[in-house]
């Protein structure tokens, strides 16, 4: 037998464009081409595939699947399953990488051509009678099919390797890929071959004699864990598979097991890791899969962006991975996965909470980073998760927002009726804030991850009459201030004038604007604050990466002067323009030193200043 032909009646030739555009991802052929012969493989219910490799510049993929006789070649390898070279150059101009074409166009086998100068088929249909066929063609258009030579049923696809893609002859970039793609593919997939040592008898000394054997290297997992049921597996299972994963990670915090098939498919396992405060590098640990073949770790639009911390797999036939972006994101059942996803999460913390609280608590320092993130930016677990979401105070207890509301309404309501939340961002540096705020029955939150800045903005938007305040925004009883008895400073207004004079002399910062306040006596001569607001702003430019209008302002502060301090009434009485002048600084730069401000030069200047005043 032997017959040419041309491959399509209506194309133009693609093969070159496949070649020189998807040159980047060219690895994906050995993918597509093995999950051919897994496809196969599986069709007739029987053995393993093997993905080979030899010496002579090619690369074999063999398969003892259900091969194909002449006509299936004709059918389904030469009527290339697009519907013509318009459509395709059409759609490839928007095309960003391989999966959107090669899946989209049924071009699964041609990938073989972006690494190949020549494909051949070797295959013996398992159909009675079947006799071997050998299709080869060069890239070009057209096509040739001679009888073949395979002896066994199956498939061999034998790539003659081309000029460029030669580091694919390369065994370890192949086992490489295998690792990437095939891992985790439903039927063994055998490498080459692998050395053993055996145990082979004893010496005259009673010590074992090992002989070296040969063994089929088999590099995938056939039943990776998300395929069985839950309630086959063991924890141990699931922190196995989790290091098989990722080895170098710490143990996970927990996981769920995602298992769905209504109204679409999907199992996997997410796992909760340990969040250090990095999150941009925990990111993208979610491998994606579709019927135990790698896509992708990019699970961007199926996983909730607040979720992509998570780690752990996802497999659905359902998604549809070889389409556009925009696209996936308008896609319904990938809408229904995210917000499946979303929902599973949300209840298994819930569980957590409500089966264990204290282990919950004692977890929270890992997982309320992300639950954080996830009330941020998604509604829907913002509704689930303010039911377990703590807030901690300076003295390490744990409140639920309906707890704490309950807490401090009390003794931190204004007279607006508003509650006032008071928080510390840095427990160490405004320890004289949370001091003075504890002493007068205030409670104090900590609020120091990377997120809270946003978090507190989504807390006042959402708690009803409440205002969140960093302790050192201004005195907490200036804040608070219940009965609006404001304490009247008894300082004329030339006193207050002399007085602004000299700490505007002693403070000569730009970025600093003095202002003298009528406190009670037991205050802080000077405090040093920023305003909530614009400090706010400049947080959250910081933690959302861009210089934006905020990010690059200066930081600004008030120095609130008590006017009812006795420091300053001493300051006032000083008999010398320079002894007043010392005064001024010397407060200041405790007001300073008092939030870790003080640093450097002036930090000398402090010390010499005040060895002089003893
Ligand atoms: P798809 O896998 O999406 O159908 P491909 O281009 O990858 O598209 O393959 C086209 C067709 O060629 C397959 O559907 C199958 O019928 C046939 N085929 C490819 N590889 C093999 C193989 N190893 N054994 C048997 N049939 C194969
Ligand atoms: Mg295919």
């Amino acid at each position: 037998m032997q017959e040419k032909g041309t491959i399509s009646i209506n194309t133009e030739n693609i093969f070159p464009i496949i070649k020189k555009f998807l040159y980047s991802d060219n690895e994906i052929f050995l993918r597509e081409l093995v999950s051919n012969a897994v496809d196969a493989t599986q069709k007739i219910k029987r053995l393993s595939s093997i993905g080979k490799y030899n010496e002579a510049k090619t690369i074999t993929i063999s398969d003892n699947g259900l091969g194909m006789t002449a006509e299936e070649i004709k059918k389904y390898i030469n009527q290339v399953a697009f519907s013509g070279a318009t459509e395709f150059m059409e759609k490839f101009k928007e095309a960003k990488d391989a999966n959107e074409i090669i899946g989209k166009f049924g071009l699964g086998f041609y990938s073989a051509f972006m690494v190949s100068d020549l494909v051949e088929i070797q295959t013996l249909s398992y159909q009675d009678g079947a006799a071997p066929a050998r299709w080869v063609c060069d890239g070009s258009t057209s096509f040739e099919i001679t009888d073949g030579s395979r002896t066994t049923r199956g498939t061999d696809i034998i790539l003659h390797i081309n000029k460029d893609a030669e580091e694919f002859l390369d065994d370890n970039r192949i086992e490489h890929i295998l690792d990437k793609y095939c891992k985790f593919l439903p039927v063994p997939i055998q490498f080459g071959m692998r050395t053993e040592h055996e145990v082979d008898g004893e010496d005259e000394n009673g010590k074992k004699i090992f002989k070296d054997v040969e063994v089929e290297n088999i590099i995938n997992t056939t039943a990776p864990i998300w395929t069985k049921a839950p309630s086959e597996l063991k924890d141990d299972d699931y922190l196995d598979f989790y290091r098989q994963l990722y080895p170098m990670s710490e143990e996970p915090l927990f996981w769920i097991h995602l298992n769905v098939d209504y109204p679409f498919n999907l199992t996997g396992i997410l796992y909760f890791p340990k969040v250090k405060n990095d999150m941009e590098i925990q990111r993208n640990k979610i491998k994606l899969f579709s019927r135990q073949v790698f896509i992708t770790d990019e699970v961007k639009d199926i996983v909730p962006e607040f979720l992509m911390l998570l780690h752990g797999v996802i497999d659905s036939p359902d998604i549809p991975l070889n389409v556009s972006r925009s696209f996936l994101q308008a896609d319904s059942n990938v809408k229904k996965i995210n917000s499946y996803i979303t929902k599973k999460v949300a209840d298994k913390l819930g569980d957590l909470f409500k089966n264990d609280r204290k282990a919950y608590e004692e977890k929270w320092s890992d997982i309320g980073l992300f639950i954080k993130y996830g009330m941020i930016s998604d509604e829907k677990f913002y509704d689930k998760a303010k039911d377990y979401a703590l807030l901690t105070n300076t003295k390490k207890e744990n409140y639920t927002l309906e707890e704490y509301k309950e807490k401090v309404t009390a003794t931190q309501t204004d007279k607006d009726g508003t509650v006032i939340y008071l928080y510390t961002d840095d427990p160490a540096r405004q320890d004289a804030f949370v001091q003075s705020a504890n002493k007068k029955g205030y409670d104090v939150l900590v609020m120091d991850s990377i997120l809270d800045v946003h978090f507190i903005s989504k807390l006042e938007q959402k708690l009803d009459k409440t205002a969140i305040r960093r302790v050192d925004a201004d005195v907490a009883d200036k804040l608070i201030n219940k009965d609006d008895t404001t304490i009247p400073h008894n300082l004329t207004p030339e006193e207050t004038t002399t007085l602004t004079g000299i700490f505007t002399k002693a403070v000569h910062k730009p970025n600093m604007t003095i202002e003298i306040e009528s406190l009670s006596p037991d205050e802080f001569p000077v405090t040093i604050t920023t305003d909530e607001w614009m400090r706010r702003m400049k947080d959250m430019a910081k933690t959302s990466g861009g210089m934006s209008f905020y990010g690059t302002m200066p930081d600004n502060y008030k120095v609130a002067i008590n006017g009812n301090h006795k420091l300053v009434s001493k300051i006032l009485k000083a008999t010398t323009e320079e002894e007043k002048d010392q005064l001024a600084r010397q407060a200041f730069d405790l007001a300073l030193l008092s939030q870790g401000m003080l640093t450097g030069a002036e930090l000398t200047d402090f010390v010499n200043r005040s060895v002089e005043l003893i």
